[in-house]
């Protein structure tokens, strides 16, 4: 299958993704994603994938993204601290 990390944008077989809700007695309107053919044709594996799912992935990934930001930032403050201490240094002399 193609990239299914997160919302997933297609299936292998090219054809749009669909949300539908689910009326499974064990997953009573939940919402899923499917490939637009994958409810005909049950028998190949098409794409499927239930959307609260896929909406913690995508939190998830923010979230790791998140932490390198606010890594990069604190690199950045440190090194602009030493920049500063640096022309603080060379204006003394
Ligand atoms: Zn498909």
């Amino acid at each position: 299958m193609t990239n299914n990390v997160g919302i997933p944008s297609r299936c292998w077989c090219w054809k749009g993704i669909v949300t539908y809700v689910s009326k499974m007695e064990e997953n009573p309107y939940r919402r899923f994603f499917r490939s637009e053919i994958g409810l005909k044709r049950k028998k190949e594996q098409h794409l499927f994938k239930w959307v609260d799912e896929a909406l913690l992935d995508v939190i998830q990934r923010m979230h790791e993204q998140q932490s390198r930001m606010a890594k990069e930032i604190e690199d950045l403050r440190s090194s602009l601290k030493t920049v500063e201490e640096a022309v603080i240094e060379h204006k003394k002399s």
